[in-house]
C-alpha cells in the first residue's frame, strides 16, 4: 500500500538558507513559466519545456533538472484548470526526485539546492523503522512554520491477514460519525458544532469580501477541514483497534451512489458531502489494511428501515433519526445501532467461511 510519509529536516543555518533560497527561486521561475504557458497557450508539459527551458536556466540558474520539475509543476497545475492565470506561492512546495534527492542513510538525505548538494539530517515520524528502498518516485519539499518538511511516498507491505473469526458493523452518519454493532457510538456532536460555528463565521466573513477577509476565511477553512481529519483518524484508529483486539473483519456500507440518489433531500446531500464519508472510509480501509483486518463494503439498502431482530422491512420501523422502533415485533433500539447490526449481518455473508445462508 502507498502512504504518504512526512519527514522532518534538520538542516544546519547555511542549509536552511539555502533551501529556501532554492525554494523561492523555484517558485519564481514557476510563475515565470505559468505566464508563458499562459500567453501561448501551450499546458503540456513537453510543450511548454520546448518554449521555456534554456530561457529560464539562464534566467533562474536552476539545474536542468530543477527546470524539468518546475515546468512539471506548472503544467500538472494547469491540467486541473486551464481557465486562469496559475500563480505560485513564492514559499510553494519544491518537487524533487530521485536524481536530485536521494537517501543516504536512515538519517540522512543528500538534496539539492542553488549552492549543490547538501547532506541535511532528517527523521521520521511513526516509520522510523522503514526500509528506505521503499520509497517511491517523487517527494515534496514544504515549509511551514519555519520547518522544513518531505512529504514521500512509501509503499508499505501489507500485513498478513487475518482470518476474521466474526465482522463488526459500522453505520456512519451525520448526528453519529459512526456507530457500531458492539453499541459503541461515535457522536458527531463536537463536529457539528464546529461545522455551524465555521459556517456562521465564514458567512460573515463572504459577505465581507476584503482581502483580509479572505485570507481569514482560507485559514478557516484549513482548521475546519483539519478538525474533521483528526476526528476521522481517531474514529477509524479505534474501531480497528477494536477488530484487532476481537479478530474481526469491519464491514461498512457501500456509498458510492448516496450523492446522487434523489430521495436525500439537498439538506442531508450538503451535510454528507460537507461531513466526508468518504474520509472515515478511506482511514478505516487504510488503517485496517495495514493491520491485516479486511473491510467489506455492503449493499446500504434498507439498513435504516430493516429490523436487526425479526427482519421486517418498513418505513414506519424509523420513528425518528434516533429511534427505530418495529411495526412487527415491537424491537426497540437506538436507529444506528439497529442498522449497524444489520450491516454486521451482511458483512458476516461475506466471511470466507459463512455460518450464514445468505
Ligand atoms: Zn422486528
Amino acid at each position: 500500500m502507498l502512504l504518504t510519509m512526512k519527514v522532518k529536516l534538520y538542516p544546519d543555518e547555511y542549509q536552511h538558507k539555502a533551501l529556501l533560497e532554492t525554494m523561492e527561486r523555484f517558485n519564481e521561475a514557476c510563475n515565470y513559466v505559468s505566464k508563458i504557458a499562459w500567453s501561448t497557450h501551450t499546458f503540456g508539459k513537453v510543450g511548454i519545456q520546448k518554449i521555456v527551458y534554456y530561457d529560464v536556466r539562464d534566467k533562474y540558474h536552476l539545474s536542468a533538472q530543477m527546470v524539468v520539475r518546475a515546468v512539471g509543476k506548472v503544467a500538472e497545475s494547469y491540467r486541473i484548470d486551464k481557465t486562469c492565470l496559475h500563480e505560485f506561492r513564492k514559499q510553494g512546495a519544491i518537487v524533487y526526485d530521485q536524481r536530485i534527492l536521494t537517501f543516504k542513510a536512515t538519517d540522512e538525505i543528500s538534496i539539492l539546492t542553488l549552492e549543490g548538494r547538501e547532506r541535511i539530517k532528517i527523521k521520521y515520524g511513526e516509520y522510523r523503522q522503514l526500509d528506505m528502498e521503499r520509497v517511491r518516485g517523487q517527494a515534496d519539499l514544504i515549509y511551514h512554520n519555519n520547518t522544513f518538511y518531505l512529504m514521500v511516498v512509501v509503499d508499505v507491505p501489507d500485513a498478513k491477514p487475518i482470518d476474521p473469526e466474526g465482522v463488526i458493523g459500522v453505520d456512519r452518519g451525520i448526528v453519529n460519525i459512526a456507530t457500531t454493532s458492539d453499541g459503541e457510538v461515535f457522536s458527531g456532536k463536537k463536529c457539528t458544532e464546529v461545522r455551524q460555528r465555521y459556517s456562521a463565521l465564514k458567512a460573515r466573513l463572504q459577505s465581507v469580501g476584503t482581502l483580509s477577509a479572505k485570507k481569514h476565511l482560507r485559514k478557516i477553512s484549513g482548521r475546519e477541514r483539519r478538525f474533521k481529519k483528526d476526528t476521522n483518524h481517531c474514529i477509524a484508529k479505534a474501531i480497528v483497534q477494536t477488530a484487532k483486539d476481537t479478530n474481526r473483519a469491519i464491514a461498512i456500507e457501500d456509498l458510492t451512489g448516496i450523492r446522487t440518489n434523489s430521495t436525500v433531500n439537498k439538506v442531508v446531500r450538503t451535510a454528507i458531502s460537507k461531513w466526508a464519508f468518504d474520509e472515515l472510509r478511506n482511514y478505516l480501509k487504510y488503517k485496517a489494511t495495514l493491520a491485516g483486518i479486511q473491510v467489506f463494503e455492503i449493499d446500504p439498502k434498507n439498513t435504516s428501515r430493516e429490523c436487526s431482530v425479526c427482519g421486517h422491512i418498513d418505513r414506519k420501523n424509523r420513528k425518528s433519526q434516533a429511534e427505530f422502533c418495529c411495526v412487527e415485533c415491537g424491537h426497540q433500539e437506538n436507529a444506528d445501532v439497529n442498522a449497524s447490526k444489520n450491516i454486521l449481518v451482511r458483512g458476516i455473508c461475506q466471511l470466507p467461511h459463512s455460518p450464514l445462508a445468505c
